[in-house]
């Protein structure tokens, strides 16, 4: 689908629970799209009261719903067809994401629809691989490990990738046979409720998948805190993911997964062979959804000598993309999610250029053909290691520029004191690049290329305040169990 009439899709709002919409909410908002800043629907805010009930319906159905009890080969042919679903439904699920968010219709068309039903499929297969362990024990005894599903789990989501992010918090869980009650941000609602439609059309029980909408604070901590929510797993700033810690440890030692926010460095030594290739990298790795991206590669240092040269192909690069709606096929540059978001952006950059930072591109915002927050695509260079444009995640297309002369110099300048999500290192040197990998304390090290493929079975997640745990991988499936051991006495 390369583009559609925003006034023409139909928005269906409200709460999922029990496998039904639910249009009840203390106060109603507007949702607004970032494309070119019209209202386009109203949702209404969950309080305390529709939280406990979403969490006490799910927890109902975890218990008495079947779906931990099924044989994990049927759970997993249930997710399957939950999958197909969701793939066979592009013509109104890609709209449906594209209206509210910052992703252009083609991308959503192309790669997050798929990309989303493929991660379903790969944690069905996990649904019969994982059961526990028989231990070494004393032969007088059997010991075990029975791994069983947690209970409900809370998924609380960003606005960035809402329906990807939603679904690396909901396929694991769901695979291991828990219920989940999925919180979208309360900017990009909708597709979640498309997709918890369609989770019960495939066969999940009422009552397993539900939405609640809401303000963070309100909703968002009312989910957190209740007590029959066993894990929280959650996407978003650091400070909220601390916030959520703090709550999760007051009402009871829940776990968390916490894929939080970074300032990843995009390392660039002078013996890389194509600087073209290696300019569209670099541009792709922060331009991509205007650097709403928490693995947005924001911080580029280039060894001296190749700097100018570098920077040379950059620039025209960051030009040619074209601001514009999310549904317009020639849209190459995404709208910024709002209004103060954007005008964040503008801000730090015009503090970076008060303090000496040079602008080598960008720096304003973008002309477009709708009313929307759109930002040029901006590089500052000259700008010293402990400036804010340095250490501050920006969360928009801003590209800063450091230079090195040597190894120990680019990983001294690659490390940032509290963020560690992701980062890139572009060498021919396969020693320099093993040196670097075990050198850089952050969670993902790319080496030649910039952000995930397309494998889940490699897990995701941050050290330091990028967060805890994992998504993806084995390791997310496992976080949504928990083990329980078992000793027989055999003589008893
Ligand atoms: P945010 O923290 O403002 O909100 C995320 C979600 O948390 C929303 O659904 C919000 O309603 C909810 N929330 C807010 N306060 C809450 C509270 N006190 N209790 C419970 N829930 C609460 O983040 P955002 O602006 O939506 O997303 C952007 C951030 O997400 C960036 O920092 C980005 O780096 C990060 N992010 C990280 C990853 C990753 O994998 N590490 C991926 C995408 C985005």
């Amino acid at each position: 689908m390369d583009s559609f009439d925003p006034n023409a899709v139909a928005i269906r709002g409200g709460h999922f629970i029990g496998g039904e919409y639910v249009d009840r909410g203390a106060e109603r908002v507007d949702v607004n799209r970032p494309s070119d800043g019209a209202a386009y629907a109203s949702l209404p805010m969950a309080d305390a009261d529709l939280v406990d009930r979403a969490v006490v319906n799910a927890w109902q159905a975890f218990r008495t719903g079947g779906w931990a009890a099924l044989p994990p080969r049927e759970r997993a042919r249930v997710l399957r067809r939950f999958a197909d679903l969701v793939e066979a439904d592009a013509a109104t699920l890609a709209p449906l994401e594209a209206i509210g968010s910052t992703r252009p219709v083609r991308d959503v068309a192309a790669w997050d629809i798929p990309y989303t039903a493929e991660g379903i499929r790969f944690y069905a297969e996990y649904a019969d691989k994982i059961g526990g362990d028989v231990a070494a024990t004393d032969p007088s005894h059997l010991g075990m490990t029975i791994a069983e599903p947690i209970g409900v789990v809370a998924a609380i989501a960003p606005w960035n990738f809402p329906l990807v992010m939603a679904s690396w918090k909901i396929a694991p869980a769901l695979a291991a046979g828990n219920a989940v009650v999925l919180k979208p941000s309360e900017m990009t609602p909708f597709s979640a409720l498309r997709l918890a439609e369609l989770a019960v059309k495939a066969g999940i029980p009422p009552g397993i998948f539900n939405v609640i909408q809401g303000d963070g604070r309100i909703a968002g901590d009312a989910l957190v805190r209740h007590p029959r929510i066993g894990k929280v797993t959650f996407t978003g700033s650091t400070r909220t993911g601390a916030a959520i810690m703090a709550a999760c440890a007051e009402t009871g030692t829940k776990p968390v997964t916490l894929e939080l926010g970074g300032k990843s460095p995009q390392v660039v030594f002078a013996d890389v062979p194509d600087l073209d290739v290696m300019a569209r990298r670099i541009a792709m790795g922060i331009t991509g959804n205007a650097g709403q991206v928490c693995n947005a590669g924001s911080r580029l240092l280039v060894e001296r000598t190749v700097a100018d040269a570098l920077l040379e192909r950059l620039t025209p690069i960051f030009g040619a993309l074209r601001a514009g709606p999310t549904w317009a096929s020639a849209t190459t540059l995404s709208p910024i999610i709002s209004e103060p978001q954007a005008a964040r952006i503008d801000t730090i950059v015009g503090r970076a250029t008060a303090n000496g930072a040079a602008l080598r591109c960008g720096g304003a915002r973008a002309d477009a053909p709708t009313a929307g927050a759109f930002y040029q695509p901006t590089i500052l260079a000259g700008v010293p290691a402990d400036a804010e444009i340095v250490r501050e995640e920006v969360f928009g297309p801003v590209l800063t520029l450091q230079t090195f002369d040597d190894e120990d110099e680019a990983l001294v300048l690659a490390q940032h004191e509290q963020y560690g999500l992701a980062a890139g290192v572009h060498t021919a040197n396969l020693g320099r690049a093993m040196r670097m990998v075990r050198g850089i304390e952050a969670g993902s090290v790319w080496v030649n290329r910039y952000g995930r493929t397309s494998d889940f079975v490699i897990p995701t997640g941050g050290y330091k305040r990028s967060g805890i745990g994992k998504d993806l991988g084995r390791q997310a499936y496992e976080a949504n169990l928990r083990f329980k051991s078992v000793l027989i006495d055999l003589n008893g």
